[in-house]
């Protein structure tokens, strides 16, 4: 059963779903489900910042929307406190939760480019870094971050800044729809068309305005990854190495003069 400390949201280490509290689940559920005590657990609810230590009391590692509807149904039969992962980043590590539920959707990093519309339909457990490799296959890219490990998830949902916002505007603003599976445990498309006040909400609002299963994202034109046998990048190398070696004969220069 689940143990009453389930429901409460304070620290709760004790909080315990056992196979018979998981039956309303499992038959529903593709990924997998880690519990306190298994093998994975640590790992599982470890977050980018180290210094967060929460001890949910199931991680569900969906595959794909189904998944994240049937945890969402269980959560609300058993009025579990909810947290939703991405890539993991959020500083003050929101993505777990002590006692209750984290909807883990790392597994699903599902990418799809459209070359021609220049758009990609993108999965919430994306990285940017995985997200942009196949963008640049296309020489296309979205608005993401700075930096190429934090989730395309949280950052977009947070408004997302980086690189390319000075030309493109922010992550959130290149969003085109998202698909949601809402607290219910329904799923709906938000878009400009489509339930436009979530959609508001969602590029900017900083999440759990439901679960976002996949995005659209508008792309842009961008050159390819810069290689090291780029002439842009040698002729760089050769301004450093002359200035390197001006910088040296001064040196030695100074060096050499009378005291
Ligand atoms: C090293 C580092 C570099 C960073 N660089 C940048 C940067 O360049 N630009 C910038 O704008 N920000 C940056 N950030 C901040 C970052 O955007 C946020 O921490 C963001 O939340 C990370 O996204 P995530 O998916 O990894 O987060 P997670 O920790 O997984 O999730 C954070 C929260 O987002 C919500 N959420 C995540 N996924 C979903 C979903 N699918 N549906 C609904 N809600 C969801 C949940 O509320 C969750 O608690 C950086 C952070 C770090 C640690």
């Amino acid at each position: 059963m689940v143990a009453a400390s389930a429901l409460e949201t304070e620290r709760r280490d004790e909080t315990v779903f056992d196979d018979a509290a998981l039956a309303g689940l499992t038959p529903h559920f593709r990924g997998e489900l880690i519990r306190p005590g298994g093998t994975q657990y640590d790992d599982a609810r470890a977050v980018w910042n180290g210094a967060i230590d929460r001890r949910p009391g199931l991680i569900a590692r969906c595959t794909g929307s189904a998944d994240v509807r049937a945890a969402v149904r269980f959560a609300r039969e058993h009025d579990l406190l909810v947290s939703v992962r991405g890539g993991g980043h959020n500083v003050a590590g929101t993505a777990v939760c002590d006692g209750g539920l984290v909807i883990d959707l790392s597994p699903m990093k599902g990418l799809w480019v459209d070359p021609v519309g220049r758009t990609a339909r993108a999965q919430p457990g994306l990285l940017w870094g995985e997200f942009d490799r196949e963008t640049q296959a296309f020489a296309l890219a979205a608005p993401g971050g700075i930096i190429s490990h934090t989730g395309i998830a949280g950052l977009t949902l947070g408004g997302g800044l980086g690189w390319l916002m000075r030309r493109h505007g922010l992550a959130a603003d290149n969003v085109l729809s998202a698909d949601v599976v809402t607290a219910d445990g329904d799923f709906l498309r938000a878009s400009a068309e489509e339930h436009a006040d979530l959609f508001w909400g969602l590029r900017g609002g900083g999440g759990n305005f439901g679960v976002v299963t996949s995005f659209l994202f508008r792309l842009h034109p961008v050159p390819q990854h810069i290689r090291p046998n780029d002439r842009h990048l040698s002729r760089a190398a050769q301004r450093f190495t002359t200035t390197i070696g001006k910088l040296g004969q001064t040196v030695r220069r100074f060096e050499q003069a009378p005291a």
